[in-house]
């Protein structure tokens, strides 16, 4: 039996026992990675970024009243609420996902019927892969099934960012959920954060993409998160610009010192990035190693030195992927703050790499890491049954 029927035939099981009865749609949205453009999301710059096999399913049926109940196999918890009146729980954080999604919505005008819910993910969470997107919008495409209606996808992953920040409370910019709803299988995108286009990029057959996830708990991220955001906003605002994408490197380099100190290093951190995606697209297309190294080493020099977004962890992370059989290049991923990684391996050589990484950063650290190789996945949608 092949790991999608298994998942399907064990979810249903799980369905059974909760609800007496079976569900009869399923809905999937994937993780994601992003292969270069930290933090740029939010200054409508570029992110190269990749929807992952690793994803969240909701296995759902109708119910005849308005009620949504949940069960999370992943936290072994149940979370409900009634569509008529839906507000936010903090002794049930992780509905409020959910509840998000529906009274985005329904705000909306969209008709949603209520069901019951089975949430499984293989993303990890808090781990920068994004599973809180995954899982706005395998709601999203749940409540979509349900009232045979249909969104476009840009359009609900921009429903699914509203969602988090007006109703979770959570900033986010909207790379997590365009990933999600707009990815196609086999491919990277390019993603232009300002005027919600992106391009689909595909990797040099020879170039793996491996998670290295550093166990590290992402504790900082959530409020440096907001600090980062406020202080590019400011120096947009000092150059006389919406965005830090407005600004080019050339003229970013001329004015730089208009700024204080620390709000230049972040902003330069950022004005940089965005240069590096248009550039790593360009070099993974043709698989242009040398360039792939010296992008990703770059950009996380400048996580470390100019965004301050690094972690002890991060650095010996970054120095066992380097030091492993088969890479390529690697850089911080997500938010920074620990959490996830991501290295690009030879191929051929991904297992082996794979097992050096783990034995150094074990020894360097005394954590026990999780190094996988992801592939490009579709974005949301319903599962096939
Ligand atoms: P990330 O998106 O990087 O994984 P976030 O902090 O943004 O980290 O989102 C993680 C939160 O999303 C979890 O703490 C939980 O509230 C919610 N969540 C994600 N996946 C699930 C799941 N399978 N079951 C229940 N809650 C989930
Ligand atoms: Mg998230």
């Amino acid at each position: 039996m092949n790991s999608s029927n298994l998942r399907r035939n064990q979810l249903t099981e799980v369905f059974q026992q909760h609800f007496g009865t079976a569900p009869s749609l399923w809905g999937r949205a994937p993780g994601r990675v992003d292969l270069m453009g930290s933090h740029t999301d939010y200054n409508l710059g570029y992110v190269l970024t990749l929807p992952i096999g690793r994803d969240t399913w909701i296995a759902a049926r109708p119910r005849a009243d308005r009620t949504v109940q949940l069960y999370s196999l992943n936290l072994e918890a149940q979370a409900s609420f009634s569509l008529d009146r839906i507000v936010s729980d903090p002794q049930q954080r992780w509905g409020n996902y959910l509840r998000g999604v529906a009274q985005v919505l329904q705000a909306e005008g969209f008709n949603l019927v209520g069901f019951d819910g089975v949430i499984h993910s293989t993303v990890p969470m808090s781990s920068g892969l994004s599973s809180s997107a995954a899982l706005e919008c395998a709601t999203a495409t749940v409540f979509e099934a349900l009232g045979s209606w249909q969104l476009d996808p840009v359009r609900k992953a921009q429903l699914c960012q509203r969602a988090e920040n007006q109703f979770v409370g959570v900033n986010c910019g909207i790379l997590d959920q365009y990933t999600s709803c707009v990815g196609q299988a086999g491919c990277a995108l390019l993603l232009d954060c300002r005027d919600l286009s992106s391009r689909p990029v595909k990797l040099a057959e020879g170039i793996a993409v491996v998670i290295c996830d550093t166990k590290f708990k992402r504790e900082l991220a959530g409020s440096e998160y907001g600090q980062r955001r406020a202080q590019c906003e400011a120096g947009a605002q000092q150059l006389g610009r919406r965005a830090l994408r407005e600004i080019s490197l050339e003229e970013f380099y001329t004015r730089e010192q208009e700024l204080s100190a620390e709000v230049a290093q972040r902003c330069r951190f950022i004005v940089e990035e965005n240069d590096r995606v248009l550039k790593l697209a360009d070099a993974l297309i043709v698989g242009d190693r040398a360039t792939v190294l010296s992008l990703t080493t770059k950009s996380f020099r400048g996580a470390g030195e100019l965004y301050e977004i690094g972690v002890p962890a991060m650095q010996s992370m970054m120095a066992a992927m380097l030091k492993a059989p088969g890479v390529i290049g690697a850089r911080q991923a997500g938010a920074g703050f620990g959490g996830c990684m991501v290295a690009f391996v030879e191929r051929e050589q991904v297992e082996a790499f794979a097992e050096s990484v783990r034995r150094d950063y074990h020894n360097a650290t005394g954590i026990q890491p999780e190094t996988y190789a992801v592939e490009a996945a579709a974005g949301t949608g319903l599962v096939a049954v």
